[in-house]
């Protein structure tokens, strides 16, 4: 432990790592952060934090830090210092050259779940009315988009139901593809203290996660599926609910679509939705399947958290929307202790996508063909926006190989080491004219950026994350922008040189921007977050404190819609040539791709990537405990040290994504979801073989 010295002040804030969104107090000695400690009323985490958080202000200090801004004519150049004003000016410049020479569609933004809520906002509205179309998407394209999609159609929301503090009541809860221990540390403790209570625990993973046994828990029903069968195993779970009369006839007679609910009914209760007919391909025992179908429907109050092991597959939208259909037609939404939670992976994931982060949605979810939303921005914005929805990043990438995208700005999201099949992500890069990277480090996809443009850390700009439960919470400056600017003053400059003319004196006046235009933030401003600390949207008239539970009394959008969900196999099989599934995920020590942790003192717990694998599949192939290993898949091959583990099933692999020099992602496909184009990363046939140390 390094004394860095008694604090002088201190300042609340959030941590800018995961989707719990934990306050913690920044102790500060002039402009040095001394250290971090939980705020004792933050919400979210009752003055508790992970490993993470502890050491979250060491990145930004780090020497690898760019604070200069820099410019190159090709990505074989050196780079060259220049001033904020000649950065920007060219950026400009060429985003606007290539605009006259390809067309008003050719240019793009990407914004993060790194970047606050004003901060996303201001890069969607840049792409909209400055670059004038909506090529806008955010890095829950890769996450949790399928979320958005699911729930919006089922339950009328594109957000989770329930406050963290709702598991308190739970009496079962089911946890699906998500480890919450590694992911979310700070909820999975509040979560284990219910379960050591006495709440029941189902857990639907491929992998054997700790939640399964540990010392005082241990799942009731852990539903060990092969990958890719989830959708199998959330119908097979219906199947029994309503096949054996435990549908909440009562709620879902009051609450939901009848028509939609009647040709549900039937679906699932066809026969080869039953779990003796899915459990060959799942490889869950019918047995196990019905026992967790019972006790889910008849247990009491029944949670579902989920993470992206449901949502980045090709059936994600599907399976949040079987989800959905299991919560409701178990009377399972609406009250403290029950209700559909995503576990968002990101700080603020949700609250890029509330911003508008997406080509077809204006802030607040509302689709940019809806002429009546559209006519509210134009109005203030004073531009028209363009009814058709615009590119995603995949689109983007296809679209740049095909010479049609020729230029992106993009803010906080390294996606050539987050995208998957990152030699696709490479040469579609590679394609374009101009690349404009506004980041803290020189990331992997400033390898191809002829701007880079230096970002802030969230220590040194005001703002506010969203976070997994909605919940809304200031992000406050501790010392100045390293660089000169917050990531904000960036895109405004950015757009001032575009020719579309933004004023902002803070982000207090963005967010007040914000609620006039988004009906769920209407009752939202800095003076109310600063006395209540923080607020859970919707808040508005109706809700002038916030929503901590939704769907109280009525469904968002009226009534719940129930939505078949048709199993359909992966395209990505197993195959003689490529015989096991590779699943990926996260550990405790590390954050997304690890920019940020890598730099801290996280790294000294875990610093490289392993290939986790099943001690049946390793002896067949030779390979031992830490030995290194290659890893083929149709779209390429990478080399890990294995971690030999009965964690997993024969014949199913697991890596982290955390490291640059493991390419997880060089491996992955672009095999994505069929509502939003999630990509698949959850299902990858690979060959493992024995390789001599790289
Ligand atoms: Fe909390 Fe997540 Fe930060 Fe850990 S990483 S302190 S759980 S917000």
């Amino acid at each position: 432990v390094i004394w860095l010295g008694q604090p002088e002040h201190s300042v609340i804030t959030t941590c800018a790592y995961c989707g719990v969104g934990c306050a913690f107090k920044a102790e500060m000695k002039g402009n040095e952060v001394v250290r971090m400690t939980p705020w004792k009323d933050g919400k979210a985490n009752d003055g508790h934090s992970c490993v993470k958080g502890r050491f979250a202000w060491g990145y930004a200090t780090h020497q690898d830090r760019i604070l200069k801004p820099m410019i190159r004519a090709k990505i074989t150049d050196p780079w060259q210092e220049v001033s904020w004003e000649t950065a920007i000016n060219h950026a400009a410049s060429e985003f606007k050259r290539l605009q006259a020479k390809y067309g008003r569609d050719s240019v793009g933004g990407i914004t993060s779940s790194r970047c606050t809520n004003e901060e996303a906002y201001l890069v969607q509205k840049l792409v909209r009315a400055a670059f004038g179309n909506n090529n806008v998407d955010t890095c829950a394209r890769v996450c949790h988009s399928p979320t958005g999609y699911g729930l919006k159609q089922t339950l009328g929301e594109s957000a989770g139901t329930q406050t963290f503090k709702s598991v308190e009541k739970a009496d079962v809860i089911m946890v699906i593809g998500a480890n919450p221990t590694d992911g979310h540390p700070v909820f999975a403790s509040r979560m284990k203290k219910r379960l050591r209570e006495g709440a029941k625990l189902i857990v639907v993973d491929p992998r054997r996660i700790d939640l399964v046994k540990s010392p005082h828990i241990r799942a009731q029903h852990h539903l060990q599926l092969r990958p890719g069968t989830n959708v199998a195993i959330i119908n097979a779970l219906a199947h029994v609910v309503v096949t054996e009369g435990l549908v909440d006839e009562p709620f879902v007679a009051e609450r939901c679509e009848p028509v939609s609910f009647e040709q549900w009914r039937e679906f699932v209760a066809r026969p080869e939705n039953a779990p003796e007919a899915t459990e060959v391909m799942t490889g869950v025992p019918a047995a196990e399947l019905r026992a967790a179908a019972r006790l889910f429907a008849t247990g009491g109050n029944a949670a579902i958290y989920y993470g992206l092991g449901v949502t980045e597959h090709s059936q994600g939208s599907t399976m949040v929307m079987g989800i959905a259909n299991l919560a409701m037609a178990t009377g399972n939404v609406g009250r403290e202790g029950v209700g559909v939670n995503p576990l968002r992976g990101q700080n603020n994931v949700q609250g890029s996508c509330d911003m508008g982060s997406f080509p077809h949605e204006l802030p607040g979810y509302r689709h940019v063909s809806d002429s009546t939303a559209r006519s509210q921005f134009e109005a203030v914005w004073n531009v028209e926006i363009s009814p058709e929805p615009g590119l995603r990043i995949p689109n983007m990438f296809d679209a740049a190989i095909g010479g049609s995208f020729m230029g992106i700005y993009c803010e906080g999201e390294d996606i050539v080491q987050s995208d998957p099949n990152t030699q696709h992500v490479a040469a579609a890069l590679s394609a374009m004219e101009c690349v404009v990277v506004q980041d803290l480090f020189l990331n992997e996809t400033a390898k191809y950026a002829h701007v880079f443009l230096p970002g802030a850390s969230f220590l040194e700009k005001d703002g506010t994350f969203t976070n997994a439960e909605r919940r809304i919470s200031r992000v406050r400056k501790v010392m100045p922008p390293k660089a000169g600017y917050a990531d904000w003053e960036v895109t405004v400059m950015l757009a001032n040189a575009l020719g579309y003319p933004m004023d902002y004196a803070n982000p207090e006046q963005i967010m007040d921007e914000i609620a006039m235009l988004t009906p769920t933030f209407t009752g939202v401003n800095y003076r109310k977050l600063d006395e209540l600390g923080s607020i859970q949207w919707p808040c508005n008239d109706s809700a002038p404190q916030g929503t901590p539970t939704m769907h109280i009394d009525a469904f968002v959008r009226g009534k719940g819609r129930f939505i078949i969900t048709q199993f359909v196999a992966t395209d990505e099989k197993v195959t003689k040539r490529f015989p096991l599934l590779l699943t990926t995920g996260r550990i405790l020590s590390q954050y997304n791709v690890g920019a940020q942790t890598r730099r801290t003192e996280n790294n000294q717990w875990h610093s490289e990537d392993r290939l986790e694998i099943h001690p049946h599949d390793a002896e067949e192939r030779g390979v031992k405990d830490g030995d290194w290993v290659g890893i083929q898949s149709r779209a390429g091959e990478t080399v890990l040290r294995a971690l030999v583990s009965e964690r997993m099933q024969p014949g199913v692999v697991y890596t982290t994504f955390h490291f640059p020099e493991s390419g997880a992602n060089v491996i992955t496909t672009d095999n994505s979801d069929w509502a939003t184009n999630c990509p698949e990363y959850k299902v990858t046939a690979v060959q493992v073989t024995p390789v001599m140390q790289p």
